[in-house]
């Protein structure tokens, strides 16, 4: 296919663009059965405290096992699943399973013996605004017997961003049950700082971005002031820090002196099974 782009000059059409618009369109009509067929899966990246490195719990974070084109990082998948509505469902579906996931990390703990291993779960928009979302997830939390202050939802900050009291509504009843409600990806949006205020959020996760600023060591002193406001503000509105993306020793250093309180990324370990994330859990409270 090609075009016509003024005058006598023809533009051939981005063949990458097309095998693109394939694919999602391959992977759009594939959506509704992946779920019925068990073709998703759900790895654990641990979220370890700055202070003393101990692991606090993990995120779940899901993938699509696709017959035809193998693992599929959530990008790929999660817009469409939003676009079709399966958001809902699978969701739904991602939640009930992490949540089974951190019960059975508390029972091979012999109960809290580890401490509580606290399990953070994405939310989409679309979430949101669904009507089911607090009463599914209550059912959740019964059928499981884990309390809700082990559950950490996680909501974009740009999701939130002119939210009115309609959609605050549900998070506001979750967050009152004892549910954590974390700001993701923190610094990407352009939320007014003093909005904070108003959102039944207790953690902040601060977007990667900023912790690939703490690259160098020292950093940059701009990028440094601006954590160490960002973390300052938190502190005093009584909100937990989290850092994404951590790579480094250095980055962790850094940011566990700018006051951050928990940290993920590679550093500590890749998102993986649930077994993984028990075993450092394990090794980490024995020595
Ligand atoms: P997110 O919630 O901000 O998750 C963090 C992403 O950063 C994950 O990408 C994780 O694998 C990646 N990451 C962790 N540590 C590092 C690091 O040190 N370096 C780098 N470069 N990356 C790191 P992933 O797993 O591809 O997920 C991407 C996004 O997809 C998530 O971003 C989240 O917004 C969304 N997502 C994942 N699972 C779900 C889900 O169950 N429901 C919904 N609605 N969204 C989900
Ligand atoms: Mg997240
Ligand atoms: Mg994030
Ligand atoms: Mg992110």
């Amino acid at each position: 296919r090609a075009k016509a782009a003024g005058g006598n000059r023809f533009e051939l059409a981005d063949p990458e663009a097309d095998a693109r618009a394939i694919t999602r369109h391959g992977l759009t009509t594939a959506l509704p059965t992946a779920l019925d067929r068990g073709e998703f899966f759900i790895e654990y990246q641990p979220l370890v405290h700055l202070g003393d490195g101990s692991v606090r719990g993990a995120e779940a974070l899901v993938r699509w096992l696709h017959p035809q084109h193998g693992v599929l990082s959530p990008d790929r998948f999660i817009p469409l699943a939003e676009h079709t509505g399966l958001i809902v469902p699978l969701g739904r579906w991602v939640l009930e399973q992490s949540v089974r996931q951190a019960r059975e990390w508390r029972d091979a703990n012999g109960g809290d013996a580890l401490g509580p291993l606290r399990i953070n779960v994405n939310l989409s928009p679309c979430q949101l605004t669904h009507p089911g979302l607090v009463q599914d997830t209550v059912e959740i939390l019964e059928r499981t017997g884990v309390t809700p202050d082990a559950l950490c939802l996680e909501v974009t900050e740009s999701a939130l961003i002119g939210a009115d009291d309609d959609l605050l509504k549900p998070l506001r009843r979750l967050a009152e049950m004892g549910v954590d409600i974390a700001l993701d990806d923190f610094g990407t949006g352009y939320s007014n700082l003093a909005n904070l205020r108003r959102l039944p959020v207790s953690v902040l996760k601060l977007d990667r971005s900023f912790t690939q600023s703490m690259q160098q060591f020292p950093a940059d002193p701009v990028d440094l002031k601006i954590v160490e406001g960002i973390v300052a503000l938190a502190h005093s509105l009584d909100l937990a820090v989290t850092v994404e993306g951590v790579e480094t020793g250095a980055q962790a250093e850094q940011l566990r002196i700018l006051g951050c309180d928990t940290a993920q990324g590679w550093y500590y370990a890749r998102p993986g099974p649930p077994d993984r994330l028990h075993e450092l859990a394990l090794v980490d409270a024995t020595g």
